[in-house]
């Protein structure tokens, strides 16, 4: 073939080639711009804490082909240290341990200052080793990504090895930033909400949002009814406290019993502050015996925790009222939430620190 011919020849190949190669980033770019849309839809459809970064989590995993990952994020307002969410995927860490990067370490001010994603290798040639938070090194990150929301980072994402072992390329980096754009203000909407409805004192939830809960799941009167228990708790001579050693003992008392009520409810259940010092926790099961028998737990738990205030022993109980909710005599969920009430008020009646079970 003459020299010309030839050049041309490789010349179209060539132009073929690049616009091959042009067609298909072009796909990629739209079958990822509908995955990012998805992803949008998905993060947007929830406002539960835990469920949501169950989602981010797992969104991560699939889009980025990695076979660890978990999130840090803020417990609190006031918080000053971004936290290892509980929920964490194949990490092997001790739990026990918290896995938190303070709010004024240099990696969050270089996520800040700069933002985008980055390997230990990044971090370490622009801040150095990571110092008093060696245990991000130990859990040997592929990635770090961090959460920026309204000019300030949220959050922090942590991916593990990856399963093919390549390294991240600056197009996957950027996809995994627009994830995080998007991860980034549902946590702050669901961190909102989570503020709006849960109790400061007690970190339990507050009434309102118990009542919009059960009527959601159980308030919709053309879908098979789904069985539960309520169980009513309000503690005994609570008034004697405040009166004997002052505001802040009843205040100590509260938080004390709160946390002895969220220790034996499970992720499914939902224990509020229903009142002053009531609380009211749902059961998600079928039938009344495993709520008579969380309750008694719960009774006999507080009955033996042992509380001080100021050098005093005081003795806290309470009173418990158990409602199942019966297809036959409950129109709405509100009426076994006002059986476990008298319930409630029986075992005062009798005498303080029982649990009594009405049926109907
Ligand atoms: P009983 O065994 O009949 O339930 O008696 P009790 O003293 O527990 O009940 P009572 O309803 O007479 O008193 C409840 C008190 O709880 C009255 C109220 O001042 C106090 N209280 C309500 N909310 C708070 C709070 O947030 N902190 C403190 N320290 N006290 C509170
Ligand atoms: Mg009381
Ligand atoms: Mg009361």
């Amino acid at each position: 073939m003459p020299e010309l011919g030839k050049q041309n020849v490789e010349q179209d190949l060539s132009v073929q080639e690049n616009c091959t190669s042009f067609v298909v980033d072009y796909e990629k770019q739209i079958f990822d711009l509908r995955q990012l849309l998805e992803i949008s839809k998905s993060l947007n459809s929830t406002l539960d804490y835990t469920i949501l970064i169950d989602s981010i989590l797992f969104i991560c995993m699939a889009q980025m082909k990695v076979i660890k990952a978990g999130i840090f994020t803020k417990k609190g307002f006031d918080s000053t240290e971004f936290v290892l969410q509980r929920n964490f995927k194949g990490f092997d860490i001790d739990i026990s341990k918290d896995y938190a990067i303070p709010e004024q370490h240099p990696l969050i001010k270089l996520f800040s200052e700069k933002y985008g994603c980055y390997t230990l290798r990044d971090i370490h040639a622009a801040i150095g080793p990571l110092d008093g938070i060696e245990h991000i090194e130990a859990m040997e990150p592929s990635l770090l990504v961090p959460l920026k929301t309204k000019g300030q980072i949220n959050g922090v994402i942590i991916l593990g090895e990856r399963i093919d072992e390549t390294d991240f390329d600056p197009y996957e980096r950027e996809h995994l930033l627009n994830i995080a754009t998007l991860a980034a203000i549902s946590i702050n909407n669901a961190f909102l909400f989570e503020m709006t409805t849960t109790d400061m004192m007690t970190k339990l939830k507050m009434k309102h949002y118990f009542f919009t809960v059960i009527q959601e799941r159980y308030g919709n009167i053309d879908m098979p009814q789904k069985s539960f228990n309520i169980i009513m708790l309000d503690i005994d001579f609570f008034k004697r406290f405040n009166d004997t050693y002052g505001h802040a003992c009843g205040d100590m008392v509260l938080v004390s019993v709160a946390k002895t009520i969220s220790e034996h409810v499970r992720n499914t259940d939902i224990a509020a502050r229903y009142g002053g010092e009531e609380f009211v926790v749902l059961i998600a099961e079928d039938g009344p015996e495993i709520a008579v028998k969380i309750a008694e737990r719960i009774r006999k738990a507080i009955e033996e925790k042992e509380t001080e205030y100021d050098g005093q022993k005081l003795k806290v109980t309470v009173s418990c009222g158990v409602a199942s909710y019966n297809k036959l005599i409950d129109s709405q969920p509100k009426s076994v939430v006002d059986r476990a009430d008298r319930a409630l008020y029986i075992s005062k009646q009798q005498g303080r620190n029982r649990v009594t079970f009405l049926e109907q």
